[in-house]
C-alpha cells in the first residue's frame, strides 16, 4: 500500500539509505556511450535512406535519460509540496480515500499543459527501466542500479553485458514497432520513407519468424498441444533485446579501446571479458516460473519468456558465436540471422 500509493515517497526514503551517487554518475556515462554507439550504427545502416537515417539519429540525439531518482528530490521540503492535501492517520479508508484523491487531482492538473518530457512515472526504489513513446524518453530507477544488474567495482564487461544491454534495450524501443510512429518529441508522425518503411517490415519480419518457431515445451501438457511463442505480439520486445545487447557489446569494445582491458576475475580466470559480457547478460534473466505464469506469460505478455529472450537474441550474435567458439550451424549459431540495428 505505502509503495502503491506513497511511492515518491519511499522512493525517497530507499534513495536516501541505499543509493550510491556513483551509480548515478557510471549509469550517465553508459547511457552516453550506448546512445553514441546506437547513433554511430544508425549512420551506418546500408538499408536505410539518408534523409530517414538523419532523423533517426536526431531521435536518438534528443532521446531524454532519468537515472537514479528525480531532480526535484534534491530540494528536501519538496516531498512534503508533493504530496501537500494527503493526510495520513488512524483510518485506513480514509487514508486510502484521501490518497486517491490526491492521485486523481494530479492527473486532472495536468489537463491541456504541455507535456513535462521530464516526468517520473515510477518510483526510484523500482527494479525495472522503461521507454516512453510519448515523451522519447528512457528512465532507470536506482532500483534497478544495483546487483545483478550492475556493481561498481566489478568487470565493466559484466556492467554492459547487464544493465548496459537494458539501456540498450530502451534505447531501441524509440526504433521499434512501435516507437517508430513518434518523432523526437514522442509526437505521432510519419518520419520513414516508403522504401525504407518497406525493408523495415521485411527486416521485422525475419524476427517474427525466428521467434514464432520457438516451443515452449512446459505448456504443452497443460493445453494438449506444442505449444509455440507468438512471434507477431513480442516483436518489439525482440528487436529491443537485439538491439540493445548488440549495441552494449559494441560500446564495451569502444569502452575498453580507451579505457583499457577488463581485468579477469579471480577463480574465474578461464572467462575472457567477452565471454562474461554474455554471462552478465544471460544471468540477469534467470527466473523460475510455474507453469501458470509461464502461460499467463505466453499468452499475455508483450516479452518473450527469459530463456527466449537469451537464446533468441544470443543465436543472432555473430559476436556470441566468436566468443564462445560456436560452430556455423550449430543451434546457437545458426546461418540464418535476423538484425534491424
Ligand atoms: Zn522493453
Amino acid at each position: 500500500m505505502a509503495s502503491g500509493s506513497l511511492s515518491f515517497a519511499v522512493g525517497y526514503s530507499y534513495v536516501n539509505q541505499f543509493f550510491d551517487n556513483e551509480a548515478k554518475r557510471s549509469a550517465l556515462q553508459m547511457v552516453e556511450n550506448i546512445r553514441m554507439q546506437f547513433s554511430s550504427s544508425v549512420s551506418d545502416v546500408d538499408w536505410m535512406d539518408p534523409i530517414t537515417r538523419k532523423i533517426a539519429e536526431d531521435k536518438a540525439q534528443a532521446m531524454k535519460e532519468m537515472i537514479g531518482y528525480p531532480d526535484w528530490y534534491a530540494n528536501k521540503s519538496a516531498l512534503e509540496v508533493y504530496y501537500k492535501g494527503v493526510s495520513i492517520g488512524r483510518s485506513h479508508f480514509r487514508n486510502v480515500v484521501s490518497l486517491r484523491t490526491f492521485l486523481v487531482h494530479q492527473i486532472l492538473s495536468k489537463l491541456r499543459l504541455p507535456t513535462d518530457r521530464t516526468e517520473w512515472f515510477i518510483s526510484p526504489d523500482t527494479v525495472n527501466a522503461y521507454y516512453n513513446h510519448q515523451t522519447n524518453s528512457i528512465t532507470f530507477p536506482a532500483g534497478i542500479l544495483q546487483p545483478p544488474f550492475f556493481s561498481k567495482g566489478r568487470p565493466e564487461a559484466l556492467n554492459y553485458g547487464s544493465i548496459g544491454a537494458m539501456i540498450g534495450h530502451e534505447i531501441t524501443h524509440g526504433f521499434d514497432d512501435i516507437g517508430r510512429h513518434s518523432d523526437k518529441y514522442g509526437n505521432l508522425a510519419q518520419w520513414w520513407s516508403k522504401s525504407t518503411t518497406d525493408t523495415y517490415l521485411e527486416k521485422a519480419q525475419c524476427f517474427i519468424h525466428q521467434y514464432g518457431m520457438y516451443r515452449v515445451p512446459e505448456l504443452d501438457e497443460m493445453l494438449h498441444t506444442e505449444v509455440m511463442m507468438n512471434g507477431v505480439t513480442t516483436q518489439g520486445e525482440n528487436m529491443a533485446d537485439n538491439g540493445g545487447m548488440r549495441q552494449a557489446f559494441l560500446a564495451y569494445k569502444k569502452y575498453v579501446e580507451h579505457a583499457g582491458s577488463d581485468k579477469r576475475l579471480p577463480g574465474l580466470h578461464q572467462f575472457s571479458p567477452e565471454q562474461l559480457f554474455f554471462l552478465g547478460f544471460a544471468t540477469v534473466w534467470c527466473e523460475s516460473s510455474t507453469k501458470e505464469s509461464l502461460l499467463q506469460e505466453v499468452l499475455t505478455d508483450s516479452h518473450s519468456p527469459h530463456r527466449l529472450r537469451v537464446q533468441g537474441t544470443l543465436a543472432n550474435s555473430q559476436d556470441f558465436a566468436h566468443a564462445w567458439n560456436c560452430h556455423t550451424g550449430s543451434p546457437m549459431n545458426p546461418q540464418d540471422k535476423c538484425l534491424i540495428w
